[in-house]
């Protein structure tokens, strides 16, 4: 049987000279010595699309080359990454015209061990369908400990924590992890005992309302700053809430009113339950947090 074909399109980038071009993307294009795919030495975004255009898109640009720095990987130069951008997100309308919303993920390697020359490539993907289920039954969660201390980013750079780098396994292994002990996500808590805070999922960010006021962890305890969350953070303070980042210990999250896992693809989806307790549910916080981050919140420029 012949493999499905994928709703995809790849563009591939020199960022050097930001030269674009258009390969299938079932073709193998990175050598077997390319450092991202042997050491995940490299940096990606994924940006959600939709008929109102990318959101976040400037945020996603900003912690991109962040990233790069982290990394210290050339600096990526926006006005390269944005025009090809721009060019994989038309592409991607015209072979799929009727997609209504889907991903597009670019990343940068540090190239081939031979030349170490950077390369960059941008892969378009249909938004996975289970979201859609899971905004309205809520999710359930588990607790894991993600074996580091708060905040020991400060004192080990080398942890690149906050950079989105490829080196991944951790963060599948975790969502392994959840889906072999029938949990839909698993929420990484700091090694820390007794006073151990919340962190971040292996993709997506927690936020959690107490009425109209939503909290989220601090991205200096040791995770990705998300830019859904910080989307989020500024639709709600411009329609009069109040956000803060804040340490959040798991009682926090059993006494929230509401709370939610947050990302590009995600957007926001509401938490059930934690380690099979459930948790507060409200369905207006829920509508107006919906708000914010679907259709109605107008993609940046
Ligand atoms: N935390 C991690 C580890 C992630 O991989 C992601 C996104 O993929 C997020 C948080 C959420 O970030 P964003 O809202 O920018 O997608």
């Amino acid at each position: 049987m012949s493999p499905a074909p994928r709703q995809s399109v790849l563009l591939l980038l020199d960022p050097g000279s930001g030269v674009t071009h258009l390969a299938d993307p079932g073709d193998p294009v990175l050598t077997a010595d390319d450092r991202s795919a042997h050491r995940g030495d490299g940096i990606f975004e994924t940006v959600l699309v939709d008929a109102a255009g990318a959101h976040n898109r400037r945020r996603h640009l900003e912690r991109f080359i962040r990233s790069a720095e982290a990394l210290e990987l050339p600096r990526p130069d926006p006005a390269i990454w944005e025009s090809a951008f721009d060019e994989a997100v038309q592409a991607h309308r015209r072979a799929f015209p009727e997609a209504a919303e889907f991903s597009v993920r670019y990343a940068l390697s540090r190239g081939p061990d031979a030349a170490l020359a950077p390369r960059g490539w941008f892969l378009t993907a249909p938004a996975p369908a289970e979201y859609a289920r899971q905004r309205t039954e809520g999710i359930a969660i588990g607790s894991l400990d993600r074996g580091t201390p708060a905040y020991v980013g400060k004192d080990a750079p080398w942890l690149l924590q906050g950079a989105k780098t490829l080196s991944y396994a951790v963060n599948l292994a975790a969502g392994r992890w959840a889906a072999q002990h029938g949990y839909d996500d698993a929420l990484f808590f700091s090694h820390d005992g007794a006073n151990s805070i919340a962190l971040e999922f292996p993709t997506a960010n927690l936020v959690i309302a107490r009425g109209r006021t939503l909290l989220t962890p601090d991205p200096g305890a040791g995770l990705l700053h998300g830019t859904t969350q910080q989307g989020l953070f500024a639709a709600a303070e411009a329609a009069g809430w109040t956000t803060a980042y804040a340490d959040l210990r798991r009682e926090d999250i059993l006494g929230a009113d509401a709370a939610w896992t947050t990302s590009s693809l995600r957007r926001a989806l509401p938490l059930a339950s934690l380690d099979g307790e459930e948790l507060a549910r409200d369905a207006e916080l829920e509508r107006e947090v919906f708000a914010f981050v679907h259709p109605d919140l107008a993609p940046e420029a």
